[in-house]
């Protein structure tokens, strides 16, 4: 069991853990229990500026590092990751609360984008290009962004740490990382895991506030703050959007979904219960990929909505660090509330509730099926973010489209067909930044993850995700 009193909790900046000047500390607590584990630092706008100053001074050496040299730190960092696997899956069910083998199944994922991008930084682009003319030479190269502000939600703490860190190091970025409250201390071991893997002081920090709206506008309005790169709420992205443009920051957004998930009468039925539980059960439903609104076709309805019931109903509710455990808590009291009141709005709607549908004692929300839920109702419009599918049945291709495309949400989609024909064509009218065709899946640090609508700006992972930290200049050269 981990030591949670050998675990780093105050500010790491400049190579170095600092304390705030702020004597409060935020609570980090066991959404089993709702106990506290420990307390991390709580950093003033000084801090964060602190931080800035840190990433600034070490940007200019650590863009001038062979590219070799900076894909080598996270190539080790990768190596330590995976020795490590246990020991950070535990940390991760301790403070967010979700299953071993999802704490597991995140803690690889994490470590491969260290991997992908140790790959990634020595494959920066470049071209020269003769001008139309013929007389001159178009010159185009590729520099890092500068100093990256990094902010991450708690539902995959070490993953969306790493899936913006790795990019931004191979880039030649320094960074200024502010990790979800509820989930800072995979922040802070990842951070001392960089340091050992050899990142340089000052080229990753890390900070967490309990004031994250100042402070991140006092970062935002810091021109040495070159680029932003979120991972949250759409409510929060706007306004950090907002906040941004004053200065012109560079955006990526990753944010909110509402995913549908489609079963045509010709799916495997087998294959679609396991592609449902997958895209609804990983972290208890609290993903932003996770499936939200199921659309089954009139033909196979019946025996898909037997089958999901049954699967959801022998999932054994616990704490996430016990091994029996295959969904554990919500993230927070606030969760659960937004859950209850979700499933009781779709009731009081005339909806079925044909699995739970009761909340537990504490942070424990049981897996729930419903049906028949009206459309417009709020459960199939907002993200529930909780372990609750809600089922509507459809007749043709055109309805379900229409369904699926009818949210201002568009992360991504799901499509179960056994006629990959029929499959393409849907996925091509589906209005989603990433279509699954006959898998719950999609997650892949080699593919580029992100939405269109309001689920977001850019994408990370993938050769994409390494772009998303360098600047385009073209040189315009005669000789
Ligand atoms: P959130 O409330 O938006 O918080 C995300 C991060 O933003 C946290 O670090 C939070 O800090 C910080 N934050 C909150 N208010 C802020 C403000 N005014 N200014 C600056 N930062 C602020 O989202 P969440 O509840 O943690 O995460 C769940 C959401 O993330 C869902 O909507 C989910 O779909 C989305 N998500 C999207 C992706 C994707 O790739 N598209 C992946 C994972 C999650 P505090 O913790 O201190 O409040």
């Amino acid at each position: 069991m981990i030591d949670t009193r050998a675990l780093p909790t105050e500010l790491f900046i400049g190579g170095a853990w600092v304390p705030s000047s702020r004597t409060t500390r935020i609570d980090v607590l066991d959404p089993a229990t709702g106990h506290a584990i420990t307390t991390v630092a709580d950093a003033t706008v000084e801090d964060g500026l602190a931080a800035v100053s840190a990433a600034h001074a070490a940007f200019p050496g650590w863009a001038a590092t062979a590219p070799r040299e900076r894909g080598e730190v996270l190539r080790r960092a990768f190596e330590l990751i995976t020795a490590r696997v246990e020991w950070f899956a535990e940390l991760i069910a301790r403070e967010n609360g979700k299953a071993m083998p999802d704490a597991r199944a995140e803690v690889r994922y994490a470590a491969e984008f260290f991997r992908w991008f140790a790959e990634e930084a020595v494959r920066i682009p470049g071209d020269l290009r003769v001008a139309p003319g013929g007389a001159t030479r178009v010159l185009v190269q590729h520099q890092p962004v500068g100093v990256s502000f990094l902010i991450t939600p708690w539902n995959f703490p070490a993953a969306m740490a790493t899936r913006k860190i790795g990019p931004a190091l191979a880039a030649g970025c320094t960074v200024v990382l502010k990790p979800a409250s509820e989930t800072p201390l995979t922040a802070y071991a990842m951070a001392a895991l960089l340091a050992e893997a050899g990142a340089p002081p000052g080229v990753v920090n890390v900070i967490t506030t309990s004031k994250p709206a100042p402070l991140s506008a006092a970062l935002l309005h810091d021109p040495r703050v070159r680029k932003l790169s979120f991972t949250g709420s759409t409510a929060v992205g706007r306004h950090l959007l907002r906040e941004a443009a004053d200065h012109i920051v560079n955006c990526s957004m990753e944010l909110g979904g509402n995913a549908p998930f489609l079963v045509f009468d010709d799916a495997d039925l087998a294959g679609a219960l396991d592609g449902a539980m997958i895209a609804k059960m990983r972290n208890g439903g609290e993903a932003c990929t996770s499936a939200n609104r199921f659309y089954v076709q009139r033909g196979i309805v019946d025996r898909f909505t037997e089958g999901l019931v049954a699967r959801m109903g022998a999932m054994v509710v616990g704490p996430g660090y016990d091994e029996r455990t295959t969904c554990g808590p919500l993230i927070n009291p606030a969760a659960v509330e937004k859950v209850d009141a979700l499933v009781k709005g779709a009731v009081a709607g005339g909806a079925r509730v044909l699995l739970g549908g009761t909340r537990g004692a504490g942070c424990f929300y049981p897996p729930t099926v419903l049906v028949g839920a009206p459309v417009g109702n709020a459960i199939l419009r907002e993200e529930i973010f909780g372990p609750v599918a809600v089922l509507v049945p459809f007749d043709t291709t055109e309805e379900a489209v229409a369904l699926a495309n009818d949210t201002e949400y568009g992360l991504v989609a799901y499509v179960y067909s056994e006629d990959l024909k029929k499959a393409l064509a849907v996925a091509d009218r589906l209005e989603f930044g990433m279509v699954g065709i006959n898998r719950g899946l999609i997650s892949d640090p080699s593919a580029p993850f992100g939405g269109v609508k309001e689920s977001g700006l850019g994408r990370e992972g993938a050769h994409e995700g390494l772009m998303a930290y360098l600047e385009t200049k073209y040189i315009a050269a005669a000789w």
